[in-house]
């Protein structure tokens, strides 16, 4: 039997997985992949993804607006039908939501919307899943203006040693995907590597971070094994491990059932 994995950051939702959902998810089965958490990404995407989720008991959802689609949303008007998304049994997060420097919407209303999910998330006693790209700095210092009591994932995690600490002291987790199987990764493996293993998440982020090997290729959840397989190779620890702790720590942060 293969060890039982969660795949933390996965948008099994999207047009990419219409035509053959039902078979990944019975290899994902025999390949250990238990349950996993689909990211919202924008409000007419939440009511597809809860739909999913009511049909498949080990499919759970999160809601929020993600950068690349906030061009879709205006002020406040999606807080109300996000708390109600929020409200069902399977939405299990805030999110996805954050900063991305390499989209043309600018750091201001990006960091604006960003506020609205913190609120949302305090509010809601929900953990936030966050997207990052090239703005640490700035992530940083929102959260810190905004404790929250269940922390969150920096999701796709890519950066070093020190950031990754650095959101561990204040209560948030790193996922853990494809980028680090490869080797021109070596801030972000050596960061995966000496961080407590408590602080970890597994995650394919499937359609999209292929993993070495297959690039060019749909990435798909039946693949997070290699995942953990390429964090135990960098810890020098077994698969087993690996997938024991990770699968407790996704169970701790977002409350999958058992
Ligand atoms: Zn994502």
């Amino acid at each position: 039997m293969p060890p039982e994995l969660i795949d933390s950051h996965c948008h099994f939702d999207f047009e990419a997985f219409d035509e053959d959902r039902e078979d990944i998810w019975s290899r994902c089965r025999s390949a250990g992949v238990r349950q996993l958490l689909i990211p919202g990404t924008e409000p007419e995407q939440w009511a597809r993804a809860q739909g999913l989720c009511e049909a498949m008991p080990d499919w759970y959802f999160a809601a929020g607006i993600h950068p690349w689609w906030q061009y879709k949303v205006r002020g406040k008007e999606w807080l109300d039908a996000c708390r109600r998304a929020l409200s069902h049994s399977h939405c299990l997060a805030v999110g996805e939501c954050g900063l991305d420097k390499f989209i043309d919407t600018p750091m201001a209303e990006q960091e604006a919307l960003l506020e609205q999910h913190l609120q949302l998330a305090y509010e809601q006693r929900l953990p936030i899943v966050l997207h990052c790209v090239k703005a640490h700095n700035e992530l940083i210092r929102w959260l810190k203006r905004y404790p929250l009591e269940r922390g969150g994932v920096i999701h796709a995690f890519s950066g070093s040693v020190d950031i990754a600490e650095t959101y561990w002291q204040m209560g948030f987790r790193l996922g853990v995907g494809g980028t680090i199987t490869y080797e021109r990764a070596k801030k972000t493996r050596e960061a995966v590597s000496r961080i407590p293993a408590e602080a970890l998440l597994l995650e394919t982020d499937a359609p999209d971070m292929p993993l070495c090997g297959r690039q060019g290729e749909r990435n798909s959840p039946e693949y997070l094994p290699d995942v953990a397989r390429g964090l135990a190779e960098l810890r020098g620890v077994t698969i087993e491990e690996i997938a024991a702790i990770t699968t407790a720590n996704a169970q701790l942060l977002f409350g999958f059932q058992h």
